[in-house]
């Protein structure tokens, strides 16, 4: 993939969450790339938005069993499974950019 598309790919981003929160599927459907990817992509949208004093806001990811919250996460990625109870079912954490 190109640097420009990079690019272009990471300017989609930023404005799809500026304009409303998303969880990683929305993103990968709307900008048309591989959820992998996206995680990549947010990382370095993270870097770009510190220099302007912003960052990305998320809703964590949570277990849909017990309710246990992955609050500080160091990644983006979505957990495998839950610490608390162990079961593998986690909700997708949702994630915006305040304007
Ligand atoms: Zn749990």
């Amino acid at each position: 993939m190109s640097n420009e598309r990079q690019q272009t790919i990471r300017h989609e981003i930023i404005s799809l969450l500026t304009n409303g929160p998303m969880t990683v599927r929305e993103i990968s459907q709307s900008v048309g790339i591989m959820e992998k990817d996206v995680y990549h992509h947010l990382t370095f949208i993270e870097k770009t938005l510190r220099r302007r004093k912003k960052r990305i806001d998320l809703e964590p990811y949570y277990c849909l069993d017990c309710g246990f919250k992955f609050n500080k996460r160091k990644t983006f990625k979505k957990p495998g499974k839950c610490p608390a109870c162990r079961d593998g079912r986690i909700a997708s954490a949702v994630f915006r950019i305040d304007s």
